[in-house]
């Protein structure tokens, strides 16, 4: 090749835009406290800051049966979830299908079928709903079984059991809904259909996953999704939530979940790293300004960046990069590389790795200044390295002999590139969390000299989401830039866990906070 130090200096310029220092992690946080405190102080700011009107976590103690209602993804799930009080649960799910013309049709025409869909749940799996044995059922006299409703879309919340949409997403347009409470709408099916079941809650799959989290681990603060999209929501002091006025929440006291709906940080463009290849990104998105943060950081996009990056490699002038110039229709087709496929590449190179897929070994498989003979390369790395090369083949629909083990290691370069990036600024988010509740007083150094105090309590994160369960080194990375923003001390305290079946369980732990108030 004639130009390899211009190749070598190109993929050291694309490395930099987009590494992360120190100094840009800490003014991405402060910038992400600012918003926060901004959002909490009034409506209508770029972080919404949402209040959730629960008013608590849960400790494992909680005992009762509710029902459980999930809509927000491809199915609609509805669940019997019994808590047994000793953090331990059983749940008893049915998915059914949300066919398009819900999706689009008349609002009323969904909620009734939400409402048959429960109704057919109630008459499959028990064997007399009427007798459910509930010591929280809402009315003695006519015992409604209580429903959480979890609903994953935006809301404006004005109660537990209230709460007006403020836009449909993920595909959804049902009319006649928006600006519309959406338990009430609900209800009024459940009614039609004279269905003892009392629709008592309203929560968001965020808030969802802290409250299970909280059960089954005995506490937690912080409930965080990191899938498809991602999104936030965590324990704040009612005192700090200012525009909730002088309303009946704000003379309580207390605490409350907020929603950050932390997706939209930086809509303004102010700190995020952009390079051209989320440029592309937004640009082509159905939200193009919106949902900034979430593109940087979600398993709906991190495939998307790693494809604009790859595209580039294998357009650079005046010689390709990558695939000897090849894209196959799969690369070349919007969205045509799940993040899923990145997760399988590094997990290949991981496997075995020396020290966990190390990036100098692949630093030298990159350099264009020598070509690449395939016996300088140690055995298991080789190994290691073909593994990818049939992954990425096998994935991007490559012929075999079209992939070579250079365009393997680049591959894996990418997404080391693109997923390091979205791991440590998801760190962001979570050090932002800890700086509003004091764990830490100061971001960087201010934090690593705070002297330790003994009274430390763990900070405990439910998570759930694909890319934190499945993506290898995902929790690791996060851990890294958590160290450098809020110390090792602090940063040994952060605990995270798996919600698991965050969703149904935090609705029904709603449901029984809302029994509880009545
Ligand atoms: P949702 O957020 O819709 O409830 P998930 O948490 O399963 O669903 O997230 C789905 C997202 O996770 C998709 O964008 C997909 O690309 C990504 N994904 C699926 N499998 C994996 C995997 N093994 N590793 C990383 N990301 C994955």
């Amino acid at each position: 090749n004639a130009h390899p130090h211009k190749i070598n200096s190109l993929l050291a310029d694309i490395e930099q835009q987009f590494a992360l220092d120190e100094d840009a992690l800490i003014s991405i946080t402060s910038h992400f406290h600012k918003l926060f405190n901004l959002g909490l102080s009034d409506y209508g700011h770029q972080m919404a800051m949402i209040p959730t009107f629960v008013t608590g976590v849960p400790d494992g103690t909680e005992t009762g049966t509710f029902l459980a209602l999930d809509l927000g993804g491809t199915n609609l799930r509805v669940c019997q979830v019994e808590l047994h009080g000793n953090k331990a649960f059983t749940l008893k799910q049915q998915k059914y299908r949300v066919s398009e013309a819900l999706k689009t049709g008349e609002a009323t025409v969904l909620f009734d079928y939400l409402a048959d869909s429960v109704d057919a749940f109630l008459t499959s799996n028990m064997e007399s709903p009427q007798s459910l044995d509930n010591p929280n059922t809402i009315n003695t006299d006519s015992p409604a079984i209580p429903l959480g409703l979890t609903f994953s879309f935006p809301v404006e919340q004005t109660a537990l059991d209230k709460g007006f949409l403020l836009t449909w997403t993920k595909g959804f347009s049902a009319k006649n809904a928006i600006n519309k409470d959406v338990v009430k709408l609900l209800q009024d099916a459940f009614d039609r259909k004279h269905l003892h079941v009392k629709c008592v809650a309203l929560v968001n799959d965020t808030v969802g996953t802290a409250l299970s989290r909280a059960y089954t681990a005995g506490g937690c603060v912080l409930g965080a999704i990191f899938g498809t999209g991602t999104n936030g929501a965590y324990l704040e002091q009612v005192a700090n939530i200012t525009k909730l006025r002088n309303g009946p929440a704000a003379a309580a006291g207390g605490v409350m979940m907020v929603n950050t709906e932390w997706g939209a940080f930086d809509n303004a463009r102010e700190v995020l790293p952009i390079t051209p290849f989320d440029n592309k990104v937004d640009r082509e998105s159905i939200n193009p300004r919106f949902q900034a943060y979430e593109k940087f950081i979600s398993g709906m996009y991190l495939g998307e960046i790693t494809r604009n990056l790859l595209l580039a490699l294998v357009d650079a002038a005046p010689k390709p990069i990558l695939f000897n110039g090849k894209a196959t229709e799969r690369l070349n087709k919007h969205y045509g590389l799940d993040t899923e496929m990145l997760s399988l590449v590094e997990s290949a190179w991981r496997t075995d790795a020396p020290r966990e897929g190390d990036s100098e070994e692949n630093a030298v498989l990159r350099d264009f200044s020598a070509p690449l003979a395939e016996e300088r390369i140690a055995p298991a790395t080789l190994r290691r390295l073909n593994r990818v090369r049939e992954i990425v083949q096998e994935h991007l629909g490559y012929a075999p002999g079209e992939v070579s083990l250079r365009d393997a290691a680049l591959v894996q370069w990418a997404a080391a590139l693109v997923v390091r990036r979205a791991a440590r600024l998801s760190a962001c988010a979570v050090a932002t969390v800890a700086l509003q509740m004091g764990y830490v007083t100061g971001l960087g150094k201010d934090a690593r000299a705070a002297a330790p105090s003994a009274d430390r309590k763990p900070y405990s994160i439910g998570i759930d989401g694909s890319l934190y369960q499945h993506y290898p080194g995902f929790e690791d990375r996060m851990r890294e830039a958590l160290r450098l923003l809020l110390g090792e001390e602090v940063e040994k305290l952060v605990i995270m866990g798996l919600a698991k079946d965050g969703s149904e369980v935090g609705a029904a732990l709603g449901a029984l906070q809302a029994t509880k108030h009545t």
